[in-house]
């Protein structure tokens, strides 16, 4: 079946759409018709060190007028991410001690994961890699080589996963490259791709795209990131049913967000939206300690208890894998 692509979604429209985000929490809270009278105190050094970021289409599915916002709550700095919290470092996941080559970590068996970029089109306040140097670790074109070397000089490696940042800010010439590079690698079995663009600029899952991601021999795994059903609109919804005509695999990773998705009905339905829009919940993570994000922390009995509460409402299928990332363990640690 040939598939309709809408006008909106014409190769490179996405780069326009990325220009015009929001940059900084001023023109946030203008835009959301939002007075400081009515906010959290506002996070300026936050934001200095880690600017504001919101695309257009996520901006469109917050909420006028509403400080508490779910939405908004993922991308608008807080004077609460300049507290001090015991515990809360800038390398919670020890990424920094299990890079390969530049750009290419090897932390779990039979998969590495791939730095691709350190561009991101939406900036996450509770995000583990805001503190990360991606200068020392963003492999330019030159070292595309060296990735695809090692990976090709370890017969262990059966999956490559595109990381970030966010792979997919890459442009579709220099992914389609790197993808046949990877199909030529005869143990690779998998190509699994981690992004936000499909929810958050759904514009990016363009003609170009679909044309790389829908061919080659590896078998295709999009794992999408979206914490709240509120995220999921019409335009992803058809991101996402592009994405599957290709034949690629959908899941899902949330992250456990306190004042975002620390509630079991929000939960059920963001894995029912998830489902409707043919991705299953895969990962619900929790936090990863990283400073600045402690008021995001939901503690581990709560996550227990939503979990319970999730797995007495849904089929087995739709309940996410409640899970840690614990440095130096050998995969993600299941939490219940
Ligand atoms: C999370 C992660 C993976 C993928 O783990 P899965 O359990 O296969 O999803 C691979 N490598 C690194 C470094 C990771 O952090
Ligand atoms: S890496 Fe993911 S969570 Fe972090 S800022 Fe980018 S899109 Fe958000």
């Amino acid at each position: 079946m040939v598939q309709r692509i809408p006008p909106s979604v014409q190769t490179g429209t996405w780069r326009r759409e990325l220009a015009r985000a929001t940059r900084t929490a001023e023109e946030l809270t203008a835009a959301l018709g939002l007075d400081g009278a009515h906010l959290p105190a506002p996070g300026r050094t936050a934001e200095r060190e880690f600017p504001v970021r919101v695309p257009p289409a996520f901006l469109a599915r917050i909420e006028r007028a509403n400080p508490d916002d779910p939405l908004l709550r993922q991308v608008l700095p807080l004077a609460a991410e300049e507290r001090e919290a015991e515990g809360f470092g800038t390398d919670p996941v020890g990424d920094l001690e299990a890079a390969r080559a530049p750009g290419l970590l090897h932390k779990y068996r039979g998969r590495v994961l791939v730095m691709a970029t350190g561009a991101c089109p939406i900036h996450c306040r509770y995000c583990f890699r805001r503190h990360f140097p991606y200068g020392d670790h963003r492999p330019g074109v030159r070292d595309w080589t060296n990735v695809v070397e090692a990976i090709a000089a370890d017969a262990t490696i059966e999956e490559v996963i595109l990381s970030g940042g966010d792979p997919l800010s890459l442009d579709d010439g220099t992914l389609a490259d790197l993808a046949a590079r990877l199909d030529a690698v005869p143990h690779l079995e998998r190509l699994r791709i981690h992004s936000r663009f499909p929810v958050v600029v759904p514009s990016r899952v363009d003609e170009a795209l679909l044309r790389w991601l829908g061919h080659g021999r590896l078998k295709r795994i999009v794992v999408i990131h979206a914490n709240h059903p509120a995220e999921i609109g019409p335009e992803a919804a058809g991101a996402l049913a592009r994405i599957k005509n290709t034949g690629a695999t959908l899941l899902n990773q949330a992250v456990l967000l306190r004042g975002v998705n620390d509630d079991a009905e929000i939960l059920k339905r963001l894995s029912q939206r998830l489902f409707e829009a043919g991705v299953l919940p895969y990962y619900l993570h929790l936090l990863d300690r990283v400073k600045g994000a402690a008021h995001f922390e939901v503690e581990e009995a709560q996550a227990r208890a939503l979990l319970e509460a999730l797995r007495a409402e849904l089929p087995g299928y739709l309940v996410p894998k409640l899970v840690r990332e614990i440095a130096g363990e050998p995969g993600k640690t299941p939490v219940a």
